[in-house]
């Protein structure tokens, strides 16, 4: 395991389970001395977010700190939230049960980790073939998304918020190289959401794993292949050193959002002004993690295939169009799972044709300009 990742997974659980026992489960005190006599002491929420993502992952294990320091300052310290890593309270995939139930108050992941159990949350992720971050911002800010959200997770008790955002994904790393949709056939790949289904009709066997567990199952065999993020928490992972060829583009997750969850019940009980400082962090941090990936992975391509002899490759048209065909079948086939599943199947795609038509005389014509016009 590389030396980089080793450092935040190794912390035993039982450490930091002491270190919350002090002030979890929502419970309240006053806060500091008032000099009004008359005054009420203002109530202090101490809460728990436990994360899918190893600690301090470069990116977005790092985002929920980020989210709690701003939370604590601009509550001027009336909401407090101490944040435990992948397996420090609860497995990575234990996030959504944990939130749900009440165990701890907030969660930070992806939803299509809860595709087992909401077919409809990958909508919220990421759509293969479907929209960028600029895109899928538009579309749950100001196109709906956020409101479908929020009606498919109240029947689990939960309060969803856009959390950040990678950009554009890697298609992934693999042994072989990849000339024809043939060669897909019989990998088992580290491949969650959709994407993952696409993979399965591709004659591939998807896998879903929480990103600290990647490493070790391709490096002893139990994955052939595995796609995580990009360049720059792809380097963190070491994924270079056990496996040759990094594929691009990111057909399967073009904008994936990341999600925070609050348990509803908890989210109820904060006065309107700390409910409005927890949606402001997370929309920062949603804001904040696009800028942080657009502006490293440049610099951790180049260290990839610079000083680690990556082989870069570009997927054959021909496979991304056959990708592209299974996509949209398998994105169809959700919709069917039941009417809410089907509003937001509609919502997105109606979106998702009209940004489209409007992006081929904006973001792609300025792009194209910008390349094909560029002084030799
Ligand atoms: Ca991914």
């Amino acid at each position: 395991m590389p030396s980089r990742l080793l450092s935040y997974l190794t912390l035993p659980a039982f450490v930091l389970l002491i270190a919350g026992c002090g002030g979890g489960g929502g419970s309240a005190a006053p806060a500091g001395d008032s000099s009004a006599p008359a005054a009420e002491p203002a109530r202090v929420y101490n809460w728990r977010m436990v994360t899918t993502w190893p600690e301090n992952l470069p990116g977005m294990g790092v985002a929920p700190e980020k989210l709690s320091d701003m939370v604590t300052k601009m509550s001027a310290g009336r909401l407090n939230i101490k944040v435990y890593g992948a397996g420090r309270i609860v497995p990575a995939f234990g996030v959504f049960e944990a939130v749900s139930q009440g165990t701890v108050e907030m969660g930070h992941g992806a939803a299509y980790y809860w595709k087992g159990k909401v077919p409809a949350a990958q909508f919220f992720t990421a759509v293969p073939f479907g929209l960028t971050a600029q895109e899928m911002n538009g579309w749950l800010h100001h196109g709906g998304g956020m409101e479908l959200w929020r009606e498919l997770y109240a029947k689990y008790n939960l309060v969803p918020i856009a959390g950040g955002n990678t950009g554009v994904q890697m298609a992934g790393w693999f042994n072989r190289e990849v000339n024809s949709l043939d060669d897909l056939k019989g990998l088992k790949m580290r491949i969650p959401g959709l994407g993952g289904e696409v993979f399965d009709k591709a004659g591939g066997t998807a896998v879903n794993l929480p990103g600290g567990e990647i490493f070790t199952s391709l490096q002893t065999g139990v994955i052939d292949a595995t796609e995580w993020v990009g360049p720059y928490n792809d380097l963190v992972f070491g994924l270079h050193q056990v496996a040759k060829y990094y594929y691009y583009p990111g057909w399967q997750e073009p904008g994936p959002t990341l999600e925070v969850i609050v348990n509803k019940e908890q989210y109820d009980s904060l006065p309107p002004d700390l409910q409005e400082i927890l949606t402001a962090a997370a929309r920062t941090i949603n804001e904040d993690l696009l800028a942080e990936y657009t502006a490293r992975n440049n610099a951790a391509l180049q260290e990839l295939t610079g000083e680690h002899g990556v082989e870069l490759r570009r997927l054959p048209d021909d496979v991304l169009a056959a990708l592209h065909e299974i996509s949209l079948e398998v994105t169809a086939e959700i919709a069917e799972t039941d009417p809410l599943a089907k509003r937001i199947h509609d919502s997105f795609l109606a979106y998702k044709r009209g940004v489209m038509s409007y992006q081929e005389i904006s973001e792609r014509a300025y792009i194209n300009a910008r390349a094909t016009s560029a002084p030799r």
